[in-house]
């Protein structure tokens, strides 16, 4: 059997690193971090279905996950919309799920180097799969997210627009929530950074959520950042490596697919990765393989959630979004098929 080397122990790299350890084949997972771990990320998953976690052989790492359902938007503090989706998503914090799947990888018998970051140079070329996320470019946003107990929500999402900005609230594990933000960069504005997310919310005509959060506990460890964020899903480089969730594409947050897209990826180089492992299958076919089942399965995806994101952050887009919302106009059901 060869081995499979991964870069990057996100969702994707994990998930198939246990899969692939499982069925028999040696993978190396270098990680540039550690775990546990926050990450900036709305924490609910949509769109994977329970048996292709199974299929993964990563279920056991969703116990405790809260199903979500329910869903209700606000605009500038106001009701416009409320909607149960069509089938229940899972709200787990990225600090759990992430460290879970990292210590069921080693119990199957992967090795896993943490705090390594490979290098281009470093990477061999064939079995090697890039798992190492999204790219870093300088853009106009900032991410940021913490943790809060003590909250009051009817609906298990909330999703709220604000000025050049959109934060959703949704039930994770132990009771508790994550708050997750988009925010247009105000260069002005500085905060400590366990207050940084309050300040953006201020600013950005989301301060009843301020008020709201006044008797909840917020979990300073939690709060988290990313300022190098750019949705422009990019394709990947052209190399010899296999590119797999946000390294073969970002999708825009707001579908809450990405997570989902990285075990479905996973799932799809399962089968590639373990012919080639055993000497069926050259590394060329792989590559061909699999970016042929991806490009079916996620252009359709991609591209309405390309269109819909610019709306949900743009003052004219929300407008417009709102009155749809308020009027029973806008066709969620179809824009959720076409989004999951
Ligand atoms: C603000 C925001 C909110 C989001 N909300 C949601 C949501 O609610 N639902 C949803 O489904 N998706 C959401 N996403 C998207 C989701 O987080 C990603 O799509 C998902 O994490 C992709 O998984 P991945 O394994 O491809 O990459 P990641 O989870 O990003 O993992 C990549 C890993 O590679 C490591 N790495 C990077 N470079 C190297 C290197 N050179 N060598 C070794 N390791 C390296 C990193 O440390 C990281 O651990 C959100 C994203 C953002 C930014």
């Amino acid at each position: 059997m060869k081995t499979i080397t991964v870069a990057g122990g996100g969702l994707a790299g994990l998930a198939l690193g246990i899969h692939l350890q499982r069925k028999g084949v040696s993978v190396v997972l270098n990680e540039a971090g550690s775990y546990p771990r926050h990450r900036v990320c709305g924490e609910f998953i949509c769109g994977v279905k329970p048996e292709e976690l199974a299929y993964l052989g990563i279920a056991d790492a969703f116990r405790g996950a809260v199903p979500c359902q329910t869903t209700s938007w606000f605009y500038r503090g106001r009701p416009v919309y409320s909607k149960k989706l069509p089938r229940p998503a899972i709200g787990i914090s990225r600090y759990c799920l992430d460290q879970r799947l990292a210590k069921q990888f080693r119990s199957e018998g992967g090795q896993l180097n943490e705090r390594t970051r490979l290098t281009r140079e470093q990477l061999p070329e064939e079995g090697t799969v890039t798992a190492v996320g999204r790219k870093a470019e300088t853009t106009d946003w900032l991410g940021l997210k913490f943790h809060a107990s003590g909250l009051e929500l009817d609906n298990d999402l909330e999703l709220h627009l604000g000025n050049h900005a959109y934060l959703g609230i949704s039930r994770i594990e132990g009771g508790a929530y994550n708050l997750c933000g988009l925010f247009r960069k105000r260069p002005g504005l500085t905060a400590p950074k366990t207050q940084l997310p309050l300040a953006y919310l201020e600013a950005s005509g989301l301060n009843y959520l301020v008020e709201r959060l006044k008797d909840a506990t917020i979990d300073e460890n939690s709060v988290t950042g990313i300022s190098n964020l750019s949705y422009q899903s990019k394709p990947p480089a052209n190399d010899e490596t296999l590119p797999l969730g946000d390294s073969a594409g970002l999708i825009a947050p707001f579908t809450g697919n990405g997570m989902s897209i990285a075990f479905e990826s996973a799932m799809i180089a399962a089968s590639p990765l373990l012919a080639y492992a055993e000497g069926k299958s050259d590394w060329n076919q792989v590559l061909a393989d699999v970016a042929l089942i991806n490009h079916k399965r996620f252009r359709v995806r991609k591209t309405v959630a390309r269109m819909i994101h610019p709306l949900i952050y743009s003052p004219r887009g929300q407008t417009a979004l709102s009155l749809f919302a308020k009027s029973r106009m806008l066709p969620f059901r179809p824009l959720f098929s076409l989004t999951h």
